[in-house]
């Protein structure tokens, strides 16, 4: 058996960033409770994590008793939702990935020049959610080509799409490719809004995939882009199946032990929960581990405004303080083998 470790894969820069700044704020007031709305990233083990050291998620503003510290999640927020922190005096603290509050600043902007909005994404998803809330009375969601014809259109000339970031680039393509055909003069943004960390690990999946019988998507069932990732590799002809964690293998998915496994992660899932996976595979099966090296990453943000205005407030200094959560580095042992490189066809 071999277990193909592809790059990049786990936590991108948004993710690392939310989950920093709930780590920060945990200092911040050790001995008040910390609030969330929603899931900071959707994956369920660190949800929990963050639940164990006494973090409360919540799913209204109205659940947060008057005065705390809020943190929003880093899919974004509606306006609506950071009114109604205000009316409860909340110090709200935004881990909004810069990314998504890109795509929020070009709805703002296309709604005032006049604009009908198409936005493509999964319309329950909390993304496409806070999005929307920017310009609801501008906006449509188009989830497939077949929502196309329901479209409520004033003027064809002056519609503009946007995407959510954790998209398929198959399907946004399908479904962008059926706009343009629908209405030639629809306006794109200036650049991409599926982001970096999405297109690159989904490229990672569809290049190697190809090679491989089996391809494991460590991730939650509500991560957008976890799923997308299964998706990807169906499309290249290679069967795949999502795990929160070790303890969901099944070991009918690879009944001759002789198999060659693409293991990747979605952009919420902690490293340490794909390392589990490889010593199992290493211990169980004799598994040698590879590494499949498709893009560097370099991606980094900063602490959040709002989180370094209550810094300032409590008198602490935040100069010098970086994003601490690492992106995932091979370590000899932690994976139970060492990783010996992969060469991929291009
Ligand atoms: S997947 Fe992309 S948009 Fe979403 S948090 Fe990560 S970097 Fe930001």
């Amino acid at each position: 058996m071999e277990v193909v470790l592809v790059n990049p894969r786990g936590f991108c820069a948004g993710v690392r960033m939310a989950i920093d700044v709930v780590d920060q704020v945990l200092d911040l007031i050790p001995d008040e409770t910390v609030y969330v709305y929603h899931e900071i990233v959707h994956n369920r083990h660190v949800v929990e994590r963050f639940e164990g050291r006494g973090v409360e998620f919540v799913e209204r503003i109205e659940d947060i008793p008057e005065g705390s510290v809020v943190v929003f999640s880093a899919h974004g927020i509606p306006p609506s939702v950071r009114d109604a922190a205000k009316a409860r005096n909340l110090t709200a603290i935004d881990a909004t990935c810069p990314l998504v509050t890109k795509v929020h600043s070009r709805a703002v902007r296309y709604a005032r020049q006049g604009y009908q909005i198409l936005l493509v994404g999964h319309k329950n998803h909390q993304e496409i959610v806070g999005t929307f809330g920017e310009a609801p009375e501008r906006t449509q969601v188009v989830e497939s080509p077949e929502c196309i014809p329901h479209l409520r259109i004033e003027d064809p000339d002056k519609l503009v799409y946007l995407t959510q970031t954790t998209l398929s680039t198959d399907d946004a393509g399908v479904i962008i490719d059926a706009l343009k055909e629908a209405f030639p003069n629809i306006k794109e943004p200036p650049t991409e809004d599926i982001c970096y960390a999405t297109t690159n690990r989904q490229q990672a999946v569809r290049m190697v995939a190809p090679q491989c019988d089996l391809v494991l998507v460590v991730g939650s069932k509500n991560s957008s882009n976890s799923v997308r990732l299964t998706e990807i590799a169906e499309n290249v002809g290679t069967r795949s199946c999502r795990i929160d964690d070790v303890s969901e293998l099944d070991a009918s998915w690879y009944p001759t032990g002789d198999e060659r496994i693409l293991l990747t992660a979605g952009a919420s899932a902690p490293e340490d929960l794909v390392a589990a996976i490889c010593r199992h595979f290493v211990e169980e099966h004799g598994a040698e581990l590879k590494l499949a090296d498709i893009y560097e990453e370099s991606v980094e943000f900063g602490l959040p405004l709002s989180l370094k205005k209550v810094m300032e407030s409590m008198g602490v200094d935040h100069k010098d303080r970086k994003v601490t959560v690492e992106a995932p580095v091979i370590t000899q042992g932690a994976y139970g083998a060492t990783a010996v490189a992969l060469t991929i066809s291009r």
